[in-house]
């Protein structure tokens, strides 16, 4: 059967790709993603992205190390706003008008969060980077990934990961005899305690019926091929 592709998607971005491994950006690797996500977006996809903030600050890591947990939170966030400046520049060079919209603000920078803007955004043929997270400590940017979905009609939620192809029963970095799931459902998802998203998006995804595919971020044409609905990595559905 043919796959459909959707008409908009949220894309999201782990953080942990934008520095190819190390903190901070690679350029080089931005611009690659950026180049794949103007291809969809020029492709007549509405492209929405949340981008994670992994290569700079987790909140959660800091206040392990002796930071209050709230202000290692906002550490965090402002890390994803990094990330969505250096995606947001690649992605107006690879020819695609992109509009950064911030959850705490800071509009030197970036619009401000407005849902209604963002979808005529969209359907203009602009990407929309969404940075900052929730704004809010003691959120991920994947629950933030499933209620912008949600709250600006995506069909989809696609989890782009660094280097892992999907959803495994054990981490496949330290078990090379991992097996990945093909599907799931959000039940399974959360019975099985599995940690590549949190359960907070697991069960926001799950209680809106929004289908979530976690896929390879690493591997060439990958956004595409997910953009296009065809079947890629691990989908959780009902
Ligand atoms: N964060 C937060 N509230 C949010 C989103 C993010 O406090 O709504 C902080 C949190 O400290 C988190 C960090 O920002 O660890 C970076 O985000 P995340 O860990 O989700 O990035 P990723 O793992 O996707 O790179």
């Amino acid at each position: 059967m043919m796959s459909k592709p959707y008409k908009r998607v949220l894309l999201k971005l782990s953080g942990e790709v934008f520095g190819g491994g190390k903190i901070g950006v690679d350029p080089a690797v931005v611009s690659n993603i950026a180049q794949q996500v103007a291809a969809v977006a020029n492709s007549g996809v509405q492209v929405a992205i949340v981008v994670g903030g992994g290569n700079f600050f987790r909140g959660a890591e800091l206040s392990q190390n002796g930071m209050e947990r709230e202000r290692a939170d906002y550490m965090g966030m402002l890390g994803t706003v990094m990330n969505a400046i250096a995606l947001q520049d690649f992605c107006e060079k690879a020819g695609v008008p992109t509009r950064v919209q911030s959850a705490i603000t800071m509009t030197q920078v970036a619009e401000p969060y407005i849902p209604r803007r963002a979808v005529r955004h969209l359907e203009k043929g602009r990407v929309v980077i969404f940075g900052a997270g929730a704004g809010m400590p003691y959120f991920s940017t994947d629950t933030v990934s499933a209620q912008r979905a949600l709250e600006i009609g995506c069909e989809a939620l696609l989890m782009g990961k660094q280097g892992v192809d999907g959803v495994f029963d054990s981490d496949p970095k330290s078990n090379p005899s991992a097996i990945m799931f093909d599907e799931l459902s959000y039940d399974e998802y959360l019975a099985k305690d599995l940690k590549v998203a949190d359960a907070a998006a697991i069960s926001l995804a799950r209680d809106n019926d929004l289908k979530m595919v976690f896929f390879n971020l690493t591997v060439e044409g990958n956004i595409a091929k997910a953009a296009s609905g065809e079947k890629i990595g691990t989908t959780i559905h009902r």
